[in-house]
């Protein structure tokens, strides 16, 4: 089978593998029937993955039908539509039995599908504690519909859950990408009273501002004049941060409110200072990010029930044998590309 395979640094290639085989009894084997590229996969091309191991296929966001399981899966079977979670948990250990899956103790736990172990930018994946990390589709719900719900999707969904967000609120987000469009709508499920979208790409306000009129978008140097007319204390009271530069970061406790809660969910580059003299007296609540991504089953019901609808973030598809050609658009940002869908056609 073709497999997109992180070769060395700087380097992917479609490469031909053997399809994969079942190696636990808690693995299923998944033909993909829809794949996507994500941010991540171009921090392994680059080389800022040091756990991402050269040979892997790479892909951790896509969907697919059940093949084959081992003896001890019980949820899915040869089949089953499903989606794939980015994070592989075991279910059992301490942090999956309070829900931070992201820190699971298995030694397979957390990120390893498309970075330690085999991913799925390819015919067929092997999952390992399949019961865990695949879910049932709906019927009446499309592959494109679900391709992100184990991945952005899952990120948006913890990240408005962990928000807290009330009802009337305002809440910032920091970033008009992929996954702060996914953390905007899972964030307005909550009824939050005004949301400013904050980016300095005018492409993508423009995106926030076709799909979601109600929301207010901005530059980061309109922001915090911004976020205090939009609120009645002074600054929001729940602010996202997804865009991970120095400049937002910096922002995203500058525009909150005193006592508000400060989600990050963005991933750094480098470390990230707080000048904490200057922040004395604010009170601030900071979360640092990690996505647990164990409700699919919720968002997918969401889905279903017409509540979330990422599908227009796909601004582009590829097939697989093309794959490479989809990596070169995505990275470059040309043509207004907010996600590539890859079929495996
Ligand atoms: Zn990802
Ligand atoms: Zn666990």
């Amino acid at each position: 089978m073709l497999a997109c395979t992180y070769v060395e640094k700087g380097k992917f290639a479609l490469l031909e593998k053997p399809k994969p085989e079942i190696l636990e009894e808690k693995d299923a084997i998944v033909k993909v029937t829809l794949a996507s590229i994500c941010t991540s996969d171009l921090h392994i091309k680059h080389g800022s993955v040091p756990r991402a191991v050269p040979g892997v296929t790479v892909g951790h966001e896509m969907v697919g039908i059940v093949e084959k399981v081992g003896s001890g899966v019980k949820n899915v079977k040869p089949g089953d539509r499903v989606t794939v979670n980015v994070e592989t948990f075991c279910g059992e250990c301490f942090f999956c039995q309070n829900g931070w899956v992201n820190n699971c103790t298995d030694p397979n736990g957390g990120w390893a599908l498309g970075c330690r172990i085999d991913g799925g930018q390819a015919e067929f994946v092997r999952v390992p504690y399949a019961d865990q990390g695949l879910n049932p589709i709906p019927p009446t719900v499309s592959d494109r519909q679900a391709l992100f719900v184990g991945d952005i999707l899952a990120t948006g969904d913890w990240a408005a859950r962990i928000s807290r967000i009330q009802k009337g609120d305002t809440v910032v987000i920091l970033g008009a990408g992929p996954t702060g469009i996914c953390c905007l709508q899972c964030a307005l499920l909550y009824q939050p009273g005004q949301v400013i979208v904050c980016d300095k790409d005018a492409e993508r306000l423009h995106y926030v501002n076709r799909h979601h009129p109600g929301v207010v978008t901005c530059q980061p140097e309109e922001l915090l004049s911004l976020a205090q007319t939009h609120s009645a204390h002074g600054g929001a009271d729940v602010v996202m941060e997804v865009a991970g530069s120095e400049e937002t970061f910096r922002l995203a406790w500058e525009c909150a409110r005193p006592n508000a809660l400060v989600t990050v969910v963005a991933l750094y580059d480098r470390p990230q200072t707080l000048p904490l003299p200057q922040m004395y007296g604010k009170n601030l609540t900071f979360q640092t990010g990690g996505v647990d991504g164990c409700h699919c089953g919720e968002i997918l019901e969401r889905i279903a029930r017409g509540e979330i609808d990422t599908t227009p973030l796909i601004t582009h598809t590829y097939p697989l044998r093309e794959i490479e050609e989809a990596y070169r658009l995505f990275e470059s940002r040309a043509s207004g590309v907010m996600k590539v869908a890859v079929t495996m056609e």
